[in-house]
């Protein structure tokens, strides 16, 4: 759980924990969600990156 308060983000005992749990999912969208000549290879028509394709590339980021 992450928790703000007004000292700001505080961190919780399992928020290293959810973070790593959210790269994994995004990982996982990112393999999905592959550029197939400019379109995404889920998203039926959609150019790449399609909007979760940039989310979970947001997400992964957040490891780093
Ligand atoms: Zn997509």
């Amino acid at each position: 759980m992450i928790l703000v308060d007004r000292n700001g983000v505080v961190a919780s005992d399992t928020m290293i924990g959810e973070i790593e749990q959210l790269t994994y999912l995004a990982a996982a969208v990112l393999i999905a969600h592959t550029d197939e000549g400019r379109r995404c290879a889920v998203c039926s028509g959609k150019a790449f990156p399609c909007l979760a394709a940039e989310l979970a590339r947001q997400a992964v980021a957040l490891r780093r």
